[in-house]
């Protein structure tokens, strides 16, 4: 059996970004890594927006950043400045083309195609099965394989945000670039939070996303007929579709396991990065990935990371509990959160980096009679 310091299993955001910031340290430079992932990480998988600060390593990545902001449904448009907390834009392949390389030319970095099938803590030692053989490490850091997470119970039970996208390119300059739509319930059927993105990248080329929140999967068609219909309706010009990309995040607050055992950690989405009632994982992923790289380079062995505070916990199933009992509600909850606060009020607040007295306004902002009922029985639960 194959053995080396650290493996990384997964080379999505989490795994690639600690193996740069391993990368980066002086005390770990003769680590020998193995980084492993069935994907040769060579498209343009998914696209990653965040808001507010950009981890500064990865700042050159950002293609485009919004300082407006616009929500919108069949009544009315909110559209609010985000100076503050602008919104960024990284195509994923910019990343994986920017770390990459950077790991290959290192000789302490092995990369390794090939499926994961198991991960376990065999006697003090992580090993990790790939296609068939096996290999261990001192520390196994996992983004990718299911097994050793709540993924799998979390989808079921929960709720889960769904998402199915196309980057189009108009044969004209026709699209006002300088704002991006989080969201556009103005195509959300009675009874479902469902609604449209929109990432005007420049101005003859949009990302769009029709998306769906809840337990229902997006029927098949659903969102080509959604976003062909929004395209006729809005930008009424010819358009080729250069790419297509589609999504499924937990917003589960089962707690995720970041420390699965003493060899083994989890990173990223399957570490509990992901906020349940968003879906917004990168930057968290980012740094936490930064913090376990210190952390191993300090003492040799990974750190504790704490996930959210414990009462956006809370927060979080009051969010997911009116997304089932009541999506009508939700919906005006989201528009009303942007409309009513600052737009970096509200995104503190999405980013759980608010206090419990910041957070009094944005709570009275809300549509209070079903946040209230989902409130008490979500303490009814609890005591159970
Ligand atoms: C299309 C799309 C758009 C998104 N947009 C955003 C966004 O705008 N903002 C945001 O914050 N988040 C977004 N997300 C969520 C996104 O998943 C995270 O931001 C980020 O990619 C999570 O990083 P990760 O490392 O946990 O997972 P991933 O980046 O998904 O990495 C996991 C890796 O594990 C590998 N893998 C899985 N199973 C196996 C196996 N059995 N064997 C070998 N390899 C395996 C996969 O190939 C993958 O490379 C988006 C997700 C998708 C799919």
């Amino acid at each position: 059996m194959k053995k080396y310091d650290y493996i990384i299993a997964g080379l999505g955001a989490a795994g690639l970004s600690l193996a740069y910031f391993m990368l980066q340290s002086e005390q770990l430079k003769e680590k020998k890594v193995l980084l492993v992932d069935r994907d040769r990480k060579d498209k343009n998988d998914r696209t990653w927006t965040f808001w507010g600060d950009v981890p500064g390593e990865f700042a050159h990545l950002v293609e485009k950043t919004w300082y407006k902001i616009g929500l919108h449904d069949k009544y009315e448009d909110v559209i609010v400045n985000a100076e503050r907390t602008p919104y960024h834009f990284i195509p994923a392949i910019r990343f994986y083309n920017y770390v990459i390389p950077k790991l290959k030319k290192s000789d302490n970095f092995t990369f390794l195609s090939g499926n994961i099938e198991r991960i376990s803590d065999l006697n003090g030692e992580a090993v990790i099965t790939i296609d068939s053989q096996l290999y261990s490490a001192d520390y196994i850091f996992n983004s990718a394989f299911h097994g050793v997470s709540t993924m799998a119970q979390a989808q079921k039970k929960v709720a889960f945000q769904q998402f199915k996208g196309w980057e189009v390119s108009f044969n004209r300059e026709i699209l006002e670039a300088d704002e991006v739509t989080l969201m556009d319930f103005s195509i959300s059927e009675k009874g479902k939070v469902n609604f449209m993105y929109l990432l005007p990248v420049s101005e003859n080329r949009l990302i769009l996303n029709c998306t769906a929140f809840g337990s229902e999967m997006i029927e098949n068609g659903f969102a080509e007929k959604c976003m062909a219909d929004y395209l006729a309706k809005y930008f009424p010009h010819d358009y080729s579709i250069i790419r297509k990309e589609q999504g499924f995040i937990p917003m589960s607050h089962i707690e995720f396991r970041r420390n699965y055992s003493s060899r083994i950690m989890n990173l990223g989405i399957l570490g509990g990065d992901a906020r349940p009632s968003t879906g917004y994982t990168f930057i968290n992923a980012i740094n936490n990935s930064r913090k376990i790289a210190a952390g191993l380079a300090e003492s040799g062995n990974p750190p504790k990371i704490l996930n959210n505070k414990r009462h956006f916990n809370f927060y979080d199933r009051i969010f997911i509990r009116v997304l089932k009992d009541n999506p009508e509600a939700l919906k005006k909850a989201l528009l009303l959160m942007f409309k009513k606060n600052s737009s970096s009020k509200a995104f503190d607040f999405l980013s759980a980096s608010t206090s419990v007295i910041q957070e009094i306004p944005i709570i009275l902002s809300l549509p209070i009679i079903p946040f209230l009922k989902a409130f008490i029985n979500e303490q009814k639960n609890s005591r159970r």
